[in-house]
């Protein structure tokens, strides 16, 4: 094992507060509305804190509403023009509101050590190319993992896989993303 993989799994194993971008939809199979409960348990269990966008709708308010009946920590970060449209989930250990969703996304990395990305839609996406390109320039170590339920992001997996046959990303850089199937491979 090299040094960068020593790191690593200490890294892994230090899970103190997961960043999670998913859906504020949840889909219409219950494949990802099961998945994500049984997450927010394991979070939960696991004593670790759940930060994600603050809003009781979609995926995110089951993996918050999960945490939180299991007696975890959970912190919301929310844009004030959003908090309407999205809902804030009324049980948080702590919301946070902020100015933009700049801001959300900056305030919601700098709080955690970990991402973790559930199926979604554009949001969501935005979010996880954002810290997945910051994490291609070097700006940070945080494992980023997608949560392929229901082989949700196969298609997207593969897109990325022809990106790098086709000579627009490195193929080092597939390693950047740890594709799970299941959460408590989060763990490992
Ligand atoms: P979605 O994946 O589209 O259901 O959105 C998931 C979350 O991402 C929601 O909380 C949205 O408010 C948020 N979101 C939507 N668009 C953006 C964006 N451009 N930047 C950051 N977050 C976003």
């Amino acid at each position: 094992m090299n040094n960068s993989q020593q790191i690593q799994q200490k890294y892994q194993k230090n899970i103190n507060s997961i960043c999670l971008f998913c859906g504020a939809s949840s889909g219409n199979n219950p494949a990802y509305t099961n998945k994500a409960q049984e997450f927010g348990r394991l979070i939960a269990e696991k004593n670790v804190k759940l930060v994600y966008g603050g809003a009781q709708v979609g995926l995110m308010g089951i993996v918050a509403t999960a945490v939180i009946k299991n007696g975890g920590k959970v912190v919301g970060v929310i844009p004030k023009f959003l908090s309407n449209i999205e809902i804030v989930h009324p049980k948080l250990s702590e919301t946070i509101f902020v100015p933009t969703m700049h801001e959300r996304k900056e305030v919601m990395f700098d709080l955690s050590d970990t991402i973790v990305v559930l199926p979604g839609g554009f949001g969501t996406l935005d979010e996880f190319f954002e810290v997945l390109t910051w994490k291609q320039l070097n700006l940070h170590k945080k494992n980023i993992f997608l949560m392929n339920i229901n082989e949700f992001w196969t298609p997207l997996v593969t897109t990325i896989d022809h990106m790098i046959n086709e000579g627009f990303v490195k193929y080092s850089n597939r390693s950047l993303i740890h594709v799970i199937q299941e959460p408590d491979e989060i763990f490992i």
